[in-house]
């Protein structure tokens, strides 16, 4: 392997030489990675296909947006990759926590309950749920919440789930991916255990995914094992690092129908909404989305075992099955955060130049510090990390368009934390005289 750009953009021979043999450890990792990349690509090519995808499709409306075919069809493109009856995939949803709102609002009446059977969800569903106060949100309206925590070893609890729904329970939320807690995140046949069982207490609940982080990571989404809607984001896995903004919901169609009222108007539904020109990024992500999504999860994983070979404790470990693109890594310090996110920064192609500082943020309760040198503002399917500043001084490592981008990120930070003195070359060498690094 020719090094000589590595060492160009700083990386030192010692963390070459321990980045070169971790990766050799990871190929049996990697082959299967890929090889579900190469299934889920053969998906969404199968899907244009069917749905006869031509330069038509790609064409910007704009107005009331009333027959766009290409917005339509890409509809039924995400409709047959998910498995659903129907799909809503649109720039006017802006983000995923306005794509989860839409969903949760389009099924919720007022003196129903939401039901969580796994924990907490997502910090920004708190305040559309009500869990924390806030304008507009579901508890204003009349809707009830309810949650069941996973128990202490991360399986679902039954008997607290079943004693939990009653007559009011209209609807159930699962959030596929652990987001930023430390529970495991849900595989997508643990998933389609515990609709079915949800079901088996009362048939008539809607059951929601939010599967953000999670699309493409597995060969079946939750959309194939019973969940009536899955919801996500266009700036994360399915947008393929193309869309600039966007939200998606797929689903039966009955569901996804109310979430069209919902987003537009009653009555209007899913036939307004013009495209203003975002189709060929639409459709393009969605092409690249599975190979984007494999790069990524390689990413993770490399990051997973490099720092757990220096001792620090990661979510998942090196070794776990993973299901969706996020790597916790406790640093246990403060400037150990701060050197790993310059190092992140330091790899992008866009904004390298800028030093990541510790800064403080609304809604949070210690400084936070973030690392993105990103295309599209805040898309976090490209290289990222962030982390607050506090115990267990973990940083959220995720994303990456390419393997060797997020590879080159991995490296940097482990350049950063060594020159600092945070991690530290050993005497000892591994067999075949690798140095190894340890943390100091
Ligand atoms: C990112 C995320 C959301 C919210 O998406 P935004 O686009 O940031 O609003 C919701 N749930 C989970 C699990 C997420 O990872």
């Amino acid at each position: 392997m020719d090094n000589s750009m590595y060492s160009r953009l700083g990386i030192g021979s010692e963390v070459l030489a321990f980045c070169e043999k971790t990766l050799a450890e990871l190929e049996p990792r990697f082959k299967k990675i890929d090889e579900t990349a190469e299934y889920n690509q053969l998906k969404v090519i199968s899907a244009m296909q069917e749905n006869r995808v031509n330069a038509a499709c790609f064409a910007a409306t704009t107005g009331y947006g009333y027959d766009d075919a290409g917005r339509d069809n890409l509809e039924r493109v995400y409709a047959s990759v998910f498995g659903t009856q129907a799909a809503l995939v649109r720039p006017q949803i802006t983000c995923g926590t306005h794509a989860l709102a839409v969903a949760l609002s389009a099924i919720l009446r007022p003196g129903d309950t939401l039901l969580s059977p796994v924990g907490k969800p997502y910090d920004t569903l708190e305040e559309v749920i009500g869990i924390r106060e806030s304008k507009c949100s579901l508890k204003e309206f009349g809707v009830n919440y309810a949650q069941v925590d996973l128990l202490p070893d991360g399986s679902f609890d039954l008997d607290g789930i079943r004693a939990a729904i009653n007559e009011t329970t209209k609807m159930v939320t699962i959030q596929r991916s652990k987001g930023y807690q430390t529970r495991p995140t849900l595989s997508v046949e643990r998933i389609g255990e515990l609709i079915a069982f949800v079901k088996s207490v009362k048939p008539d609940i809607i059951c929601m995914v939010d599967n953000c982080y999670g699309e493409f990571v597995q060969k079946i989404e939750p959309s194939d094992v019973g969940a009536d809607m899955i919801v996500g984001s266009l700036i994360k896995n399915p947008g393929g690092g193309l869309a600039p903004i966007g939200g998606y919901i797929c689903g039966t169609k009955e569901c996804v129908e109310k979430c069209a009222y919902r987003l537009s108007a009653p009555g209007l539904g899913q036939e307004v909404g013009a495209n203003l020109g975002i189709m060929p990024a639409f459709y393009q992500g969605f092409f690249m989305a599975p190979t984007v999504v494999a790069g990524a999860l390689k990413g993770a994983v490399f990051a997973g075992l490099c720092y757990e070979k220096l001792g620090f404790r990661c979510v998942p470990n090196g070794t776990e099955e993973r299901y969706d693109i996020i790597q916790a890594v406790e640093l246990g310090s403060r400037e150990r955060m701060v050197a790993f996110c310059r190092g992140i920064q330091a790899a992008a192609p866009v904004d390298s130049y800028v030093t990541p500082e510790p800064w403080p943020m609304p809604g949070y309760d210690s400084d936070v510090i973030m690392a993105a040198g990103a295309f599209v503002q805040g898309s976090s399917i490209e290289l990222s990390a962030d982390g607050p500043i506090k115990e267990p001084y973990a940083v959220y490592f995720q994303g990456g368009l390419t393997w060797y981008h997020a590879k080159l990120g991995i490296m940097m930070s482990l350049q950063k934390l060594f020159e600092k003195g945070l991690i530290e070359l050993q005497k000892k060498r591994l067999p075949g005289g690798v140095p190894f690094l340890s943390f100091a």
